[in-house]
């Protein structure tokens, strides 16, 4: 019972002291924070604050320079080491720049990450069909538009049924109909798969519509975090302050027509 509670107490990410540089610039400094198994997690902030050089660390894809990230209590990577490649860390990401496989059709897109399951085919068309692109299998990313192959990264992304899905900026210039939808049915699998989004986003709206934790970044350090309908109550970070006086001016605007 008491090995139970501590197992759980130490599932998900934990980072401790994270600091990450790129030359001489300081990108990210003093990063302490955990990501737990659950409803679905936010990376909030301006750009350049630091958020996708935050989720390269989670995922492996990069190392920090200080400090130790920690994976169900394991340390994953510390101090310029990596103990735990990105392909063991039962992550899925939807890359800011996507990095779509340019000479293979839609569908082999999804099936290549699959591995050989038996229900790979299956998985791969159910998630083109999530993300209504299950008519385009054939296609090749070339031939798609700019919103189906970020389309097709997150059925990709989607298909290998991660613990925890990385999101990077996933919805940017999508017709919000199609983000509204794609956001609903990404909660919903995610649910029923016990999937963790880890979403990061400049967008306050979209992470409000996804996670219901927040970590806020401005500059490189965590400016707050925490359930993000709690943040906003009284926010301290630039984003979500700017946030606040939006859904200020929207509210005005109704009241006076
Ligand atoms: P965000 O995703 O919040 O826009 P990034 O994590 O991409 O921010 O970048 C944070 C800062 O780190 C930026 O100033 C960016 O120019 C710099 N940076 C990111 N990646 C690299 C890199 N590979 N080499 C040098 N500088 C980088
Ligand atoms: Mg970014």
């Amino acid at each position: 019972m008491g090995q139970g509670k501590k197992m759980n107490m130490q599932t998900g990410f934990r980072l401790q002291g994270i600091g990450k540089s790129y030359g001489k610039v300081q990108v990210l400094s003093g990063i302490s924070c955990t990501i737990t198994p659950g409803s679905g997690w936010g990376i909030l902030g301006n750009s350049g604050s630091g958020k996708s050089t935050l989720l390269r660390l989670l995922a492996g894809l990069e190392i920090p320079d200080k400090g130790t990230i920690f994976l169900n209590g394991s340390p994953v990577s510390a101090d310029g080491k990596i103990m735990l490649a990105p392909v063991n860390r039962k992550i899925s990401m939807v890359f800011q720049d996507l990095a779509l496989w340019p000479n293979l059709s839609v569908k082999e897109n999804v099936l290549l990450c699959m591995g050989k399951k038996p229900e790979a085919e299956e998985r791969a068309m159910n998630s083109l069909s999530i993300c209504g692109i299950a008519a385009l299998k054939s296609k090749y990313p070339g031939e798609l538009s700019g919103g189906e192959q970020q389309r097709l990264a997150l059925a990709r992304a989607l298909a290998t049924r991660p613990e925890f899905l990385f999101l990077d900026e996933p919805f940017n210039g999508l017709d919000i109909e199609i983000k509204n939808n794609i956001i609903k049915k990404i909660k919903m699998l995610a649910t029923e798969n016990h999937i963790t989004p880890v979403l990061v986003s400049h967008d306050p709206m979209e992470v409000l519509a996804l996670c219901s934790e927040v970590i806020v970044l401005q500059q490189g350090t965590i400016a707050e975090s925490g359930k993000i309908n709690r943040l906003l109550e009284d926010p301290v970070s630039d984003v979500l302050k700017a946030f606040r006086e939006a859904d200020k001016l929207i509210r005005n605007a109704f009241c006076s027509r």
